[in-house]
């Protein structure tokens, strides 16, 4: 059954615009998968460790008949092939992060996959983007994206414009 997916996509190393555009085409590409629509690119200040580069940041929307774990291999499966390294500090520098911000209305509560991601009604590098795409967006508890926005200052970010490249 075709589930409407939000994806966030985010990037601080080797030519972070460039790493954004394969990760699109690669989701772009997945089985059984459509690419919907994707937002504008945005600049934030790290999350963790202040001493890494700015990061770019985007979402995209997919549709998709893959279960919500089939897709976390295949969206790790791209950060792999993306020359992502997994090293012990949390939210260093990397060259791309694919994180699951929804899938349809479902609730995920397993070991390796939390939907909606735990930690998106906070961060503006998401909803800013999100509501490009999907403005009238409800979360799966009911609330609403602009309710989300209301709390969440933009400060901080940037929205980049087609032919900036960093
Ligand atoms: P954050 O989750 O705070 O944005 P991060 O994206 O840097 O941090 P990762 O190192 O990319 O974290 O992922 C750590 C683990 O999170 C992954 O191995 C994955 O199994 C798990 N995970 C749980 N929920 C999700 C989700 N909604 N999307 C992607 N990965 C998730
Ligand atoms: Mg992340
Ligand atoms: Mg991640």
């Amino acid at each position: 059954m075709r589930v409407r997916v939000y994806i966030g996509l985010g990037s601080n190393l080797s030519t972070p615009t460039e790493q954004l555009r394969n990760a699109l085409a690669a989701i772009a590409a997945l089985p059984q998968t459509a690419l919907i629509a994707q937002s504008s690119l945005y600049i934030s200040d790290p999350l963790g460790p202040a001493d890494q580069p700015r990061y770019v940041n985007a979402v995209a929307a997919l549709d998709t008949d893959l279960s919500p774990l089939a897709l976390l291999d295949a969206l790790q499966t791209i950060e792999q092939e993306q020359g992502r390294t997994r090293k012990a500090e949390r939210w260093g520098p990397r060259t791309l992060d694919l994180d699951i911000l929804l899938f349809g209305a479902l609730q995920v509560d397993e070991p390796r996959l939390t939907v909606p991601h735990y930690h998106m009604h906070a961060r503006a590098f998401v909803l800013y983007p999100l509501a490009e795409i999907a403005p009238h967006l409800r979360l799966p508890d009911g609330r609403a994206l602009t309710e989300l926005l209301s709390n969440c200052p933009f400060a901080g970010l940037e929205r980049l414009n087609e032919t900036s490249s960093i």
